[in-house]
């Protein structure tokens, strides 16, 4: 066994998990320049397609890391969600948009993700086997004599066979049963597994029905029944999943509880009391209104459409009341925590199930690639952060696979991790601390918010009785039609609401626009929110931009192509009508003058706009080392909220969230230079 000494070499960061997000964390290690290894106790990458769904927020983030192209090529965008029920079609919700350059979701099988991911680091970094695996994580403590974390791995063919590695941080991408946040003083997992398990099958799907353009659901009082397409040659792949039993939390396992779990239990409880002392007072009545009709109108209701009634009845009886579904399946054990193991499911069986929860459709099933079942978990750490020790990924939190977001949230978690790890090892921040303790800050409350978007609507889909038999005919048809409702769905699915306004990293915004944005947010149903400055924390829009001399094959260029691949943070200065010269337009002057204090932090672009400048101001921009565009419209100082003839600029983060942003009067009395000083490194002092 080898012992730490002081010659060990020190690399920036151990990156503890080759999966998706491991590897994508890897890239970005690789990108910003870090020393850094990356071990998986696998001998071999996953073969299962689990994670199926891109959503818009990742493929923003895959883009920006310049490594979206193999994703299109391969993946297969999804352009409706197809609600049906007993072989009709009840609402067919369109899943593309028209809020990013990505508005759809995109979907591919998880081997195929993490194949491009490693091909990626393999083809960045020159080293084929850059992934270590068959290496465990065995502990890791921090030494802070050195600053360094001290980790020990282990062969996992070889238990015996150690060795220690220092790394200025470890970041543990390993999974639900993360050997770094179980190694942590106080990080905790909590929430809670679903009681009944739900099967999950990869095979060819014949139908006339099931079209592989989009996601079906088709309802059923025992469970909804999803199909997602996903490309695999020419195959009609689809991958199938649908619930073995009724929703429910399992409370027999050994799950801890904290304080506020255990407070939201017991109101759980109570309002479930109420609610079903609610339904039991409604029962009464509509048994007494029926006795009361019998005996004016002489006739019995009951008599004469008992199945009527007895329907009404059992619907508002609760599932966990009549008999229980047999539950056939297997569990994956990678997946779950304290299940019970039911018995295999067969083809067979799979297929008896989706016959009697989609007729009178057909499906015909066959080749499967995967049959298989899980049990669905929603946890989150408390935190996380512990000092030199990061949790990203299905280690931070986990959520239930049909609400499509568990890697969407690793990957954009790395995506956030990522620069910011990269600043603070090579000291180009002031606080670096605080950088990294925002990671945390910013990305907890996210996997908060989906983690209850996600349970709410796995509830719903699952839930029997009563909102099997009346919801999916006469509610979801009346509510699923409205195009509010719709793109509010599509929002919250593909991630664009997500932002980080209470971010320690964010410039505090001038106390009008404040206001403004309160106004926004309490009065919004009363009054159509003026278009303001876009605001720290905000996601940064993209958009058209026209280069200053139109290069041949390439008039137009996008916002998103400027900052692809960015390392550094990016400085926006929208010139509208002023002119993008430093002598025709004096801000210019200044700002960039600012900027290049920050030389390798911060790249400026100056955005003017093209019907009010002066040709020769392009030759001028030309010439100088900022990127300079005109656009043709200002649509882009629009979605910026610039006005027409204002000015103002933008600082955007390398992970595309805005940091600061200032109208010209700001500017001019020093915002930016104070944000600046107090937030990175100047290039002569380090
Ligand atoms: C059936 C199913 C369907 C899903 N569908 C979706 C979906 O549609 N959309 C979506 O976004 N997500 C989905 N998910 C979730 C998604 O698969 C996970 O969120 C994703 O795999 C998490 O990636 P990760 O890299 O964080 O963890 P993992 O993929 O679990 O990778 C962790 C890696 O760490 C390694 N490791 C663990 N411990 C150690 C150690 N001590 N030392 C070294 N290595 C270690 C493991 O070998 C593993 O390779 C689904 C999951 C399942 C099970």
């Amino acid at each position: 066994m080898s012992q730490p000494s002081s010659s060990t070499p020190i690399i920036d960061v151990l990156v503890v998990g080759a999966g998706p997000v491991g590897l994508f964390f890897a890239n970005e290690m690789q990108a910003y320049g870090c020393t850094f290894r990356i071990i998986d106790r696998n001998s071999t990458p996953s073969i299962h397609s689990k994670a199926i769904a891109i959503m818009s927020r990742t493929l923003e983030a895959l883009d920006n890391r310049n490594l979206i192209e193999p994703f299109f090529a391969q993946g297969r965008i999804s352009n409706y969600m197809d609600l049906r029920t007993r072989g009709k079609p009840l609402a067919l919700i369109p899943t593309v948009g028209t809020e990013s350059p990505f508005p759809y979701p995109i979907l591919l099988s998880q081997v195929h993700t993490e194949g491009f991911l490693e091909d990626a680091l393999r083809k960045s970094s020159g080293n084929d086997t850059i992934v270590e695996r068959d290496v465990n994580l065995v502990s890791y403590q921090e030494d802070d004599g050195e600053d360094v974390v001290v980790a020990t791995l282990a062969r996992v063919d070889d238990p015996d066979r150690t060795e220690v590695v220092k790394a200025r941080y470890i970041v543990g991408c390993d999974g639900v049963h993360s050997a770094v946040r179980k190694g942590g003083r106080d990080w905790t997992f909590e929430g809670h597994s679903y009681k009944s398990p739900w099967a999950l099958a990869d095979l060819i799907v014949e139908s006339d029905h099931i079209k592989n353009d989009r996601i079906t659901m088709m309802l059923h009082p025992e469970g909804p029944v999803t199909l997602f397409p996903f490309e695999e040659g020419l195959d009609r792949r689809f991958r199938i999943v649908t619930p073995l039993g009724d929703f429910g939390y399992d409370e027999s396992g050994e799950v801890t509880h904290g304080t506020f779990t255990c407070f939201t239990l017991f109101l759980r409880r109570f309002l479930s009391c109420v609610k079903w002392t609610l339904r039991g007072c409604i029962l009464n009545l509509g048994w007494n209104l029926i006795r009361k009709f019998n005996r004016l109108s002489n006739t019995n209701m009951t008599h004469r459409s008992p199945k009527l009634i007895c329907k009404i009845i059992c619907s508002i009886i609760p599932h966990h009341y009549s008999s229980p579904l047999p539950i056939p399946g297997i569990q994956d054990a990678r997946h779950q925590h304290n299940a019970t193991q039911p018995k295999e499911m067969t083809l067979e069986e799979l297929r008896e199930l989706i016959d009697r929860r989609v007729a009178p459709e057909k499906l015909v099933l066959s080749n499967p690639k995967w049959i298989s079942s899980f049990r669905i978990n929603e946890r989150l750490a408390n935190g996380y952060r512990r000092g030199r020790a990061f949790v990203v990924g299905d280690a931070a939190h986990c959520h239930s696979p049909m609400g499509g977001q568990g890697m969407n949230m690793g990957l954009q978690d790395a995506h956030n991790l990522g620069w910011k790890i990269a600043l603070a090892v090579q000291g180009k921040v002031k606080d670096a601390d605080l950088l990294l303790e925002s990671y945390s800050i910013e990305r907890v409350p996210i996997a908060r918010k989906v983690l209850s978007f996600t349970t709410s609507f796995t509830k719903r889909i699952s839930k029997q009785g009563f909102f099997a038999y009346l919801v999916p005919r006469y509610i979801i048809p009346l509510v699923v039609s409205r195009s509010r409702f719709q793109s509010e769905i599509r929002s919250n699915m593909l991630g664009f609401k997500i932002a980080y306004p209470s971010s320690p990293l964010n410039h505090p915004t001038p106390s009008i626009l404040r206001q403004v944005r309160q106004r926004k947010s309490w009065l919004g149903f009363l009054f159509r929110s003026p278009k303001h400055l876009i605001e720290p924390g905000e996601h940064m829009p993209d958009g058209i931009l026209k280069l200053p001399r139109i290069q041949p094959g390439r008039d137009t260029l996008m916002l998103y192509d400027v900052v692809r691949g960015t390392t550094t943070h990016t400085l926006l200065l929208f010139a509208s009508g002023h002119g993008i010269t430093r002598d025709k337009n004096p801000l210019v002057g200044k700002v960039l003058g600012i900027a290049g204090r920050y030389k390798s932090t911060i790249t400026a672009v100056v955005i003017g706009f093209k019907n009010v400048i002066e040709y020769q101001d392009f030759n001028d921009a030309q010439g100088s080392v900022e990127k300079t565009f005109a656009e043709q419209v200002p649509a882009l100082h629009a979605c910026f909220g610039v006005p027409k003839n204002s000015q103002a600029v933008v600082v955007v983060r390398p992970d595309l969230y805005v940091a600061f942003s200032a109208t010209e009067e700001e500017v001019e009395s020093g915002e930016l230079e104070k944000f600046l000083a107090g937030y990175l490194v100047e290039e002569s002092s380090h």
